[in-house]
């Protein structure tokens, strides 16, 4: 089978999803190949219970200047633009108040002393206050923003983000995953479940193997996590080690979440948020009732992570049960009982839940999403300047990708003409 495209985008997530808009509106034609059998990646919304739960992303980050803000108010999305359940914390819990406080500044300072880091070490573990009482809890936040130990993040990386981000975290009713997977042009070519196994260049462009044959294109953009990249599960050219030793650079961290049904009537305050122990590294950020249904969300990063994702669903969902219970009381037992829990870093064609930079590593973003001899190009999430780890991030970069393919086939085939498409003047349908 030889089928002739502009583009072959391999990965539909938010990225290849932002790439494969962009290309559809410079007319250009495109393949997208995904792994799985769904589209969204790592937005994944999931009907459970009832309740159309983000396993994934959820939250639109920097919801003034997220493009899934617009592509959802166009499509009709209802976007909640009230305050995030984490700005109320829910009422009566038995946890000093005084102690949060602390907490909450002993992470402001460690934030302000990565600056310092950022120039020298730049390892972001070397910002902790030696032997300081927050520590733990300084580093289940970091869990919660890399999915790593301070020890493993690059205080530059870390600090990018930050600075760019505006604070403004809004929300989809229907669901992050719901909007990014309803997104895709329906000029688009669509396979499902065909992961690209090796990629070559050829004369024209590149030529993409699966295991339903080899597809042509003029250029592909390439968009899988970084975790896949570095590892062996697609072959590329060789002259594209670099390539990989930057997504190497940028590995992802561990964050899951563990989603409990609240059985009978219990008294949780709906839209409200619980932290589990201020002096636990590996402690939950719980989401409780949000939107006002009988749920609650447990978000784990780092070590916390790590428990669902080296023992299992069950020791998770015994973890934060034995945390509700500090918060809430023994009773909580018999309200809540276990959902779902996700498990990111165990799925191969993902791999965990988003980048990282290593300690003097941050520039490796950058290489990332440099093109290789204008016919592979780069997009994901881990190759946006700062908006790295959302899926506004991915998206943007999927446009950058698409603008660049573009270029590249216009210098190609001439200004005005497209590629192999305008040149064999057919389209095969594959
Ligand atoms: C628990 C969790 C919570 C999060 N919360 C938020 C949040 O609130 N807000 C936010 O903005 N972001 C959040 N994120 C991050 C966000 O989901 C990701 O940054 C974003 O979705 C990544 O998109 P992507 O397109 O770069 O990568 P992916 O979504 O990973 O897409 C890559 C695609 O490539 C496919 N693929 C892999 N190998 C192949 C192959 N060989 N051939 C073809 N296809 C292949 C994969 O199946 C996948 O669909 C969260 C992530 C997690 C895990």
């Amino acid at each position: 089978m030889s089928t002739a495209f502009d583009v072959i985008i391999v990965g539909g997530g938010a990225a290849g999803i932002g790439a494969a808009r962009r290309l559809a509106a410079h007319g250009s034609s495109a393949l997208l190949l995904e792994a799985s059998s769904r589209l969204g990646g790592r937005a994944y919304t999931q009907d459970l219970g009832g309740y159309p739960l983000d396993l994934g992303c959820e939250w639109l980050h920097s919801g003034d200047r997220n493009a899934w803000v617009g592509i959802a108010e166009t499509s009709g999305f209802p976007v909640d633009r009230g305050e995030p359940p984490w700005s109320k914390a829910h009422p009566g819990i038995t946890q000093d108040q005084d102690a949060q406080e602390a907490a909450q500044k002993a992470y402001g300072e460690w934030e302000e002393r990565l600056r310092t880091v950022a120039a020298s070490s730049d390892r972001a573990s070397d910002a902790l206050e030696p032997g300081g009482t927050w520590n733990a809890y300084v580093q289940a936040i970091a869990g919660f923003m890399s999915g790593v130990a301070p020890e493993q993040i690059s205080a530059a990386d870390y600090l990018a983000y930050d600075d760019a981000s505006t604070g403004r975290n809004w929300h989809l009713p229907l669901g992050y995953g719901t909007l990014v997977a309803a997104s895709l042009p329906s000029s688009t070519t669509l396979r499902l479940a065909t992961p690209a196994e090796r990629i070559d260049l050829t004369a024209d462009g590149v030529a993409v193997t699966t295991r339903a044959g080899i597809v042509r294109a003029g250029a592909a953009i390439i968009t899988v996590s970084t975790a896949v990249l570095a590892g062996d599960a697609i072959r590329l050219p060789c002259g594209v080690d670099p390539w990989r030793e930057a997504a190497a650079a940028l590995p992802l961290g561990r964050n899951e979440k563990i989603f409990l049904e609240i059985g009978r009537d219990a008294a949780f305050e709906p839209d409200s948020h619980a932290y589990g122990n201020l002096r636990d590294p590996r402690s939950a950020a719980y989401s409780i009732r949000p939107n006002g249904w009988p749920v609650i969300e447990a978000f784990l990063g780092g070590d916390g992570a790590r428990i669902v994702e080296e023992e299992g669903p069950a020791a998770g969902f015994a973890f934060v049960s034995a945390e509700l219970a500090s918060l809430f009381g023994s009773d909580v037992a018999s309200a809540i009982r276990p959902l779902a829990a996700t498990s990111w870093s165990r799925m191969a064609s993902i791999g965990g839940a988003y980048s990282c930079a290593l300690p003097g590593r941050s520039h490796a973003r950058a290489r990332l999403a440099q093109p290789f001899d204008d016919r592979l190009f780069f997009a994901g999430e881990a190759t946006h300047p700062f908006d790295f780890t959302t899926a506004h991030g991915a998206h943007d970069s999927g446009e950058r990708a698409g603008d660049e393919a573009v270029a590249a086939l216009g210098n190609r085939y001439g200004v005005g003409r497209r590629g192999p498409l305008a040149a064999a003047g057919t389209r095969a349908a594959g």
